[in-house]
């Protein structure tokens, strides 16, 4: 028996009013079964839309006050805001007709429960609770599943994904979120399935990789992407990365590699964008990949050639700019070698290329770089020096960009350049000077500077 959070029960007795049922649904019972937190509620009931709409449209005031908003109205969801909590109430239904593999053609209302649960992807996912009392309503066994910690499709496997080709992208994901195994029969239907998930719209496939990258294990849900077809699917640059072996110090292929640090990533908790950076940090080593007489393979500018499929890749599945823009940076930047010998003038310009902004999120993929050549955590104080002299150069606050030189181009225009192009180049040429001595850096010593360069002198 699973306890009932008050404002379901409080919920439930607005339907029990008007002679309606309702049920809590889908992730949340599956997730409370789990010993888990819940995070959104999904309801089901026979009552109508338009029947929801005006149960909660004609009652409360004040904090009581709820708001009702036609999000799939279609389909025969509403969205009930209730003391601040948002819940999907969906009228039951079946689902007939997926011709194009991703909407179904039809949506028709059912009568009962158990019919709405026939349509759900997987048994974990077709468990209902009913409100406000508890029974369970469990006609596929979820709930075995659930303790045995198994996802298995509810029916058919090959019918159930031939329908919607998302489902099997839900499978891997939860399979990873959760890290439970995949049923024999289950998995082996998604690789006859594939040219149903091909079809599926690229931002709901993205939003299903996020939250691959998102969970605690990614490799979990990357590599029943390669056992099942899924990956050279949707990312065929990284499954080609399988067996290109590496040199020195690594112990894994490039694919293997590239899961491993995403996994570090992950379970570190870093931020997206660095899980994102580690996992196709790599992906251009099989394009530009040669071999010397003796086998041994090199990956010259690896780099670059990973941050442009990364490019690729991110825009097939419409990341948005900034997300792009930060990855295939961090991709780019990912090769530095300190030693102890840079110069100041030499940190300053990595700092500049990098980005102070970026330098943590750098600093985070090296590590995970690093834990995923060996397969065990590096020193924690490898990037140490870099970083002590990285902090000692910021604190200095030394100039490190144009806007810190100590003239702008109306000094300059005042000294007789003529506003244009030739502006920018001076004031670049000026800014190289004083990285290397930040000693140069007052408006004297710059303006005397300009004046020779303009002087030809
Ligand atoms: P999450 O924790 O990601 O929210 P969820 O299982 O709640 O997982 P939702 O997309 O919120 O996923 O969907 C709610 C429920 O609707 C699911 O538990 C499942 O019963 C059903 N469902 C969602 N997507 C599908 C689908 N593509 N095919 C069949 N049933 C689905
Ligand atoms: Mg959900």
């Amino acid at each position: 028996m699973l306890v009932i959070p008050r404002i379901l029960k409080d919920i439930a007795l607005i339907f029990a009013a008007s002679g309606r049922q309702s049920f809590l649904v889908g992730g949340a019972v599956r997730d409370m079964l789990r010993g888990e937190k819940a995070h959104d509620f999904d309801l089901a009931t026979n009552a109508t839309p338009e029947e929801v709409t005006a149960m909660f449209r004609s009652q409360g005031r004040g904090a009581e006050r709820r708001t009702v908003i036609p999000t799939g109205i279609k389909h025969g969801t509403v969205t009930v805001y209730f003391r601040g909590i948002a819940f999907e109430i969906t009228t039951f239904r079946t689902e007939t007709g997926y011709c194009d593999g991703r909407h179904p053609e039809k949506v028709a209302y059912a009568a009962t429960i158990e019919e709405d649960l026939s349509r759900r992807d997987f048994t974990m996912n077709a468990v209902a609770v009913e409100l406000p009392k508890g029974r369970i309503v469990d006609p596929f066994n979820g709930r075995a599943d659930i303790q045995n910690r198994v996802i298995r499709c509810v029916g058919s496997p090959l019918e159930r994904f031939g329908e919607d080709g998302l489902r099997a992208l839900r499978c891997v994901r939860f399979a990873s979120q959760f890290g439970f195994s995949v049923d024999k029969e289950t998995l082996a239907a998604i690789p006859q399935t594939l040219s149903t998930t091909a079809k599926v719209a690229a931002e709901r496939k993205r939003d299903e990789l996020d939250k691959i990258t998102g969970s605690g294990k990614p490799s979990t849900g990357f590599l029943l992407m390669e056992q099942t077809g899924l990956l050279k699917e949707l990312l065929p640059e990284l499954a080609v990365c399988r067996n290109v072996e590496q040199k020195g110090r690594h112990c894994f292929d490039v694919l293997d590699h590239s899961l491993l640090a995403c996994d570090y990533a992950a379970k570190n908790g870093w931020p997206h964008e660095v899980r994102l950076a580690a996992l196709f940090h790599d992906i251009g080593k099989p394009v530009v990949c040669t071999a010397d007489e003796s086998g041994v393979r090199t990956f010259y500018r690896h780099e670059r050639e990973s941050a442009a499929l990364a490019k690729n890749v991110l825009s097939r599945f419409r990341y948005s700019n900034a997300v792009i823009g930060s990855v295939v940076h961090l991709i780019e930047e990912h090769m530095f070698h300190y030693v102890e010998n840079w110069s100041d003038a030499a940190v300053r310009r990595f700092i500049i290329r990098v980005g102070e902004a970026y330098l943590p999120h750098v600093y985070k993929l090296r590590h995970a770089d690093a834990f995923a050549t060996a397969g065990e955590p590096p020193r924690p104080d490898f990037l140490i020096p870099l970083m002590d002299r990285v902090n000692r150069v910021l604190e200095g606050k030394k100039a490190l960009s144009l806007k810190d030189l100590a003239i702008s181009g109306n000094d300059l225009i005042a000294l007789g350049v003529k506003p244009g192009p030739r502006l920018g180049v001076i004031l670049n040429e000026l800014l190289e000077a004083v990285l290397d001595d930040p000693e140069l850096n007052t408006k004297e010593n710059l303006l005397e500077i300009a004046g020779k360069m303009e002087n030809g002198a």
